[in-house]
């Protein structure tokens, strides 16, 4: 029987990751991605049932690597007949996309526009979008933006507290990322509590290599940390998070450093990894502060610290929490995170149930707190899912 397949990919500044989904039943047909293009290591892996492979492909470039994904898609041709719609993940929508959109020249333009606000992410994207167009001609597409979500943000969320001319003319602002996550969890938190989203209040904590919480009130994000970039908010795996804006010419002027050195600093070399000085993945910054490894624990603290301070502070515009919840790689899998973090903000009532938490929520639906406490829950993030049933619902019927 032909199945609604949609294909779903993910272009980075130098990664691309894809798949092909069944929206309806989730399941995965093929994925894969290209990682460190550009560099003599670069290779292709994916995988199909049970056969994975990988393919060296050093030096290849953005387009080559987009080239050979799409032969790759285009060898299974079983799955590659049932491919119904192309989603795209696209990093910024500035403020011109409130929601996921179908793919017309108009749109694709309007994604070029934004390319100021995320030089790195949007020209891949637009990359990404034009090699399936001519590829998979004939074949709907639809972008969905990280942005988007937060786009429900109020202005006194949004606003910095800088010239407004520089919004006005520049459209300097807060927008912040991890918008499909954070969507897609708390549908997922209120199917578990069998609650209608509409009525609920969540503060979703998306702890990955990158790192954000968000405020969310009957279904839509009115506060959120990353800003205008990723760079603001918790302290991630080597991006720093909040900082005295500050530092930045007094490591000019002082240091010598030139302007980029320091962006690279804050992006590329801090975080878990500025603090440790060794790593930014949290499984091994774990374990060293469990083996007692000083600068570990202290990046382990901060991390809970910072992490804690901005879910109290989005307590402000929630006024009650339904549910306080955790994702991504740290979120799903460290209960030693969770339970930092609960314990630093015992103001609020969290009463922790260390077993449901030691099992990562996979028992009692998710909840990892004591009954009658506030509940915090883990869920796990599927992305290209939530892709994957925007770009369905929005193309089955155009
Ligand atoms: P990305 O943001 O790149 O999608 P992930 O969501 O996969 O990344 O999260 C990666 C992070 O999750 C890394 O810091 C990794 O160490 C952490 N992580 C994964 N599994 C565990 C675990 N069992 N315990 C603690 N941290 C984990």
């Amino acid at each position: 029987m032909a199945k609604n397949l949609v294909l779903i990919l993910n272009c980075g500044s130098s990664s691309i990751k894809f798949a092909v989904i069944d929206p309806q039943s989730s399941l995965v047909s093929l994925s894969g991605l290209v990682q460190n293009i550009g560099s003599h290591d670069a290779n292709i892996k994916y995988k199909q049932e049970k056969q994975a492979e990988t393919h060296k492909l050093p030096n290849i470039d953005y387009h080559e690597a987009l080239v050979a994904i799409i032969k790759i898609i285009q060898s299974f041709k079983n799955i590659t007949t049932d491919i119904k719609a192309i989603g795209h993940r696209v990093v910024h929508g500035g403020e011109k996309f409130t929601k996921s959109a179908i793919i017309t020249e108009k749109v694709l333009q309007a994604i070029r526009d934004c390319s100021t606000l995320a030089p790195l992410h949007n020209p891949a994207n637009v990359l990404g979008i034009e090699s399936t167009m001519r590829e998979f001609p004939g074949i709907k597409q639809v972008a969905v933006f990280d942005t988007a979500f937060h786009q429900t943000m109020p202005e006194y969320a949004y606003i910095y507290p800088i010239p407004y001319d520089l919004y006005q003319k520049y459209g300097i602002r807060r927008y912040g990322f991890h918008g499909t996550s954070h969507r897609f969890v708390c549908n997922q938190a209120a199917l578990a509590l069998e609650k209608n989203i509409n009525k609920c209040a969540f503060i979703t904590a998306h702890l990955g290599n990158g790192c954000s919480v968000a405020a969310v009130l009957n279904g839509k994000s009115v506060d959120t940390s990353m800003g205008f970039t990723p760079l603001e908010g918790l302290v991630m795996g080597t991006r720093s998070g909040d900082i005295d804006p500050s530092l930045h010419v007094h490591l000019v002027d002082n240091l010598g450093y030139d302007i980029h050195k320091v962006t690279d600093i804050l992006n590329k070399q801090s975080g878990l990894l500025g603090i440790s000085g060794t790593d930014s993945d949290m499984r091994t910054i774990e374990s060293k502060a469990i083996a007692g490894e000083k600068r570990a624990l202290l990046a382990l603290e901060i991390f809970c610290y910072r992490l804690a301070k901005y879910i109290a502070s989005l307590t402000v515009p929630l006024g009650r929490i339904d549910a306080l919840i955790f994702t991504g790689g740290i979120g799903e899998n460290s209960p030693i995170v969770r339970e930092r973090t609960l314990t630093w903000i015992k103001l609020l009532g969290f009463k922790i149930d260390l077993k449901h938490n030691d099992a990562n929520g996979k028992e009692n639906n998710g909840i990892i707190t004591k009954e009658g406490s506030p509940i915090a829950m883990v869920v796990p993030t599927n992305e290209e899912l939530l892709i994957a049933q925007d770009t369905l619902a929005l193309t089955l019927n155009s």
